[in-house]
């Protein structure tokens, strides 16, 4: 099964990928971590990835294509991915169509996270992620435990560069000028699913689910 998920940043991608991905047994291919991660590694990846995320561009579709492509070529993908923050325009959808075809696989369903703009704002200036194991928190609205620390790992909380408002607003224009055309290109496919995203995280990965349910009759999952 190859899902991709859609949605504004802030939409819950992330986190609702991850769940769902952990549920229904499929790799999590997150290109916003992988990113992240050739950060944290100092390679020349994480330092080109840097010079885009900085500034809430798109990272080039060459090298984020690359990427994606040599991840899932890997063997904890081949029985399916959830594709989180990947494809973010026309051309990464062709590149993963076209990827998909040649393994004689294609794109199962899309999700589209429905979010409107302002609570997206609320949402992305609020949150907090955990530095080791990425697990994401909100000042408001599912705020850590203890002040600064991971639930999960007692890692510490940070607010990534990109969530700093003058960025959001960057990310959120470069998202409805180029990610909202998937919208129309998975709904021509027949692929697109929109469910609505606001709600608490149960209640929006049960939606997700149900949505999907058609998906695991046909590929044999429950
Ligand atoms: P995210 O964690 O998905 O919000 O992504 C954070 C940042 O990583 C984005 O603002 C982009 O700079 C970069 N990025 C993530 N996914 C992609 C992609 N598919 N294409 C280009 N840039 C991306």
């Amino acid at each position: 099964m190859y899902i991709v998920f859609l949605g504004a940043p802030g939409a819950g991608k992330g986190t609702q990928a991850s769940r769902v991905a952990e549920t229904l047994k499929l790799a999590h291919l997150a290109t916003g971590d992988l990113f992240r991660q050739a950060q944290d590694g100092e390679s020349e990846l994480g330092r080109q990835a840097k010079f885009y995320m900085e500034k809430g561009q798109l990272v080039p579709d060459e090298i984020t294509i690359r990427m994606v492509l040599e991840r899932i070529s890997a063997p904890d993908c081949q029985s399916g991915v959830i594709f989180d923050g990947f494809p973010r325009n026309l051309k990464q959808a062709e590149a993963l169509d076209k990827a998909l075809l040649e393994l004689g696989k294609a794109v199962d369903k899309v999700i589209y996270i429905k979010v409107s703009e302002k609570e997206l704002l609320e949402r992305l200036s609020g949150r907090r992620i955990c530095r080791q194991c990425q697990t994401p928190f909100h000042i408001l609205n599912s705020s850590p435990k203890i002040m600064g620390k991971c639930d999960q790992c007692g890692g510490e909380l940070y607010q990534r560069p990109d969530d700093a408002v003058a960025v959001i607003k960057k990310r959120l224009k470069v998202y409805f000028a180029e990610t909202a055309l998937l919208i129309d290109y998975y709904t021509r496919a027949g692929k697109l699913v929109e469910v609505d995203g606001v709600g608490d995280v149960a209640t929006v990965k049960k939606r997700i689910i149900k949505a999907l349910s058609g998906e695991f009759a046909s590929s044999g999952r429950r």
